[in-house]
């Protein structure tokens, strides 16, 4: 059985208070109202990460994640923050690839591969996010152009390793637009990648590999998409920074 997941990225969004503030709610509500077998992560701007770890700590449920991290192990590289730091307070997942790291960061698939290897190397679990842009989605060469950010970026993993990591198919034209893609597009896109991960590592492997979709996920809208057979939970940007809708979507 694949793991279900939803994580909700805050970006950058909520001063401390109001991380704290929402991740008490999320705690409470997800105690009370979410039943069965969901996976729940929250990924907060870095620095509230030492506290709402602590806020964590006998959460079994819910689990932590940075929205990024250095390619580096350590050393001089101003403003940067290294996997290890992140392991040593408590994160559990760090976020990599993010289309918004692509496109306002110029993050490279050989980059984004050292990322992978670097938060592998400290036991964290990597969220690894693909997606293509509205023109290559229009151009019609989009399963190719996310099959090879998974090849130049994960396809260097043993299959151990591979195991270990998330993949959230995010569309970049459906990333804070409030256009979803339809249920067609996104079963389309998660079962090809399904597959492609199933040519070089095998089936077995590929039917383990929990990939969550994103891109305006939002109450209305989850349920269907989540029903989709290759669809095993969301990525959620904008709706994780409500308590009620987040939870809505996991319930
Ligand atoms: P959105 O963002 O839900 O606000 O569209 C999703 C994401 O960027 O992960």
């Amino acid at each position: 059985m694949r793991k279900k997941l939803v994580a909700g990225n805050w970006k950058m969004n909520n001063d401390l208070d109001a991380g704290l503030k929402l991740t008490s709610e999320i705690i409470h509500m997800v105690e009370d109202e979410v039943r069965g077998n969901v996976g729940v992560v929250i990924a907060p701007p870095f620095v509230h990460l030492t506290k709402i770890s602590q806020l964590l700590k006998n959460e079994a449920r819910i689990s932590l994640a940075a929205q990024n991290c250095s390619e580096h192990e350590k050393g001089a590289y101003t403003g940067e923050v290294s996997a290890g730091m992140l392991a040593s307070v408590g994160v559990n997942f760090v976020i990599i690839g993010h289309s918004e790291r692509r496109e306002y960061f110029n993050e490279t698939n050989e980059q984004l591969a050292r990322k992978t290897d670097i938060v592998l190397n400290h036991g964290l679990l990597p969220i690894f996010c693909c997606g293509e842009s509205l023109e290559i989605r229009e151009k019609g060469n989009y399963v190719e152009h996310v099959c090879n950010q998974l090849n130049e970026s994960l396809f260097h993993l043993s299959e151990e390793e591979l195991r270990k990591v998330v993949i959230a198919y995010e569309p970049i034209w459906a990333i804070g637009t409030g256009k979803t893609a339809s249920t067609e597009q996104a079963q389309e896109m998660h079962h090809a990648l399904r597959n492609y991960i199933a040519g070089a590592y095998g089936k077995e492997l590929a039917d383990d590999i929990t990939i969550l979709y994103g891109g305006s996920c939002k109450p209305s809208n989850a349920p269907e998409l989540f029903a989709c057979a290759d669809v095993d939970g969301g990525l959620i940007g904008g709706a994780s920074l409500s308590s009620r809708d987040f939870v809505d979507i996991i319930k």
